[in-house]
Order: C-alpha cells, then sequence, then structure tokens
C-alpha cells in the first residue's frame, strides 16, 4: 500500500469474521523445528481466543486486536503498466522480503 499511484481494495477483518484462519509461515522459521512448534502454537492459540472472543459477543473488529503479524490477508491492487514496472523494480530486488518478491514473481 506504499505505492501511492494504485488502488486496494483489501478484505475487510472488520466485518468478516475469521472462522477459518489461514497465517503465512515463513522458510526461515518451517526450516527451523525448534522454533517451528512455538510460532505454530502460537498462532493456534491466538486463533482460539478470536473465536472465544466472538463466542463472548466481542465483535470481529474487536476480537482481531489478537491476531499476529502473519495473518493472511487478501486484497485487489490495480495499478497502470508504469507503476507496475515501478513496483516491479522495486519489489524483485534482492534487498526486498522473499513474500513481496514472490507475489510479484507471481504478479
Ligand atoms: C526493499 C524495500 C524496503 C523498504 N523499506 C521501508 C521501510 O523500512 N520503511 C518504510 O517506511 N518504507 C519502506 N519501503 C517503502 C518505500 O519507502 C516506498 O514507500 C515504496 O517503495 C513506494 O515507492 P515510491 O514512492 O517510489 O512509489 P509509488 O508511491 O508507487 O510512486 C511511484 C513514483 O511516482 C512518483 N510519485 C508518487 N507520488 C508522488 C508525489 N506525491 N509527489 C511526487 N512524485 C510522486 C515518484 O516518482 C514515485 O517514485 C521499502 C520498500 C522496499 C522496496
Amino acid at each position: 500500500m506504499r505505492h501511492r499511484l494504485a488502488s486496494y481494495t483489501q478484505q475487510s477483518q472488520r466485518y468478516v469474521s475469521l472462522k477459518e484462519f489461514n497465517y503465512i509461515t515463513p522458510a526461515t522459521i518451517n526450516d527451523k523445528p525448534e522454533w517451528e512448534g512455538k510460532y505454530h502454537q502460537m498462532y493456534r492459540a491466538a486463533h482460539r481466543l478470536y473465536l472465544e472472543m466472538l463466542d463472548a459477543g466481542i465483535p470481529a473488529e474487536y476480537a482481531r486486536y489478537v491476531l499476529p503479524n502473519a495473518a493472511e490477508t487478501r486484497l485487489v491492487m490495480t495499478m497502470n503498466a508504469r507503476e507496475l514496472i515501478h513496483a516491479c523494480s522495486l519489489r524483485l530486488c534482492l534487498r526486498a522480503q522473499w513474500e513481496i518478491v514472490e507475489l510479484f514473481e507471481h504478479i
């Protein structure tokens, strides 16, 4: 969303309850069994708490505060070809983080 010459439509965590919860696991963590377990445990606990809050009548827009950074999102991004070339030059850079590189490889 730092690319200003684009428009974005992102699925709302305020109005869409995440009964099914997907999150991203970086390979760096997947490759380390001693951390992988703790990572998944933490995400399962966060999702459990989220669902408990929904059951207790707390609106999704507040319950979502317990969901950590790796929560999956869905969005539509629209940009023209000139901006796409610009964005690709920045996002396919070796210094960009793997997830955004992978996204732009798909684009
Ligand atoms: C590897 C990487 C690491 C990053 N790390 C950080 C970070 O640590 N912290 C952080 O805050 N951000 C970070 N960013 C985001 C970065 O700072 C930019 O916000 C983002 O890449 C958008 O770039 P841009 O402004 O060139 O592009 P866009 O917003 O896509 O704009 C495209 C071009 O249009 C022109 N333009 C757009 N708007 C204007 C305007 N209002 N006035 C004049 N010209 C305009 C400029 O020429 C601009 O380059 C990172 C980006 C990358 C790729």
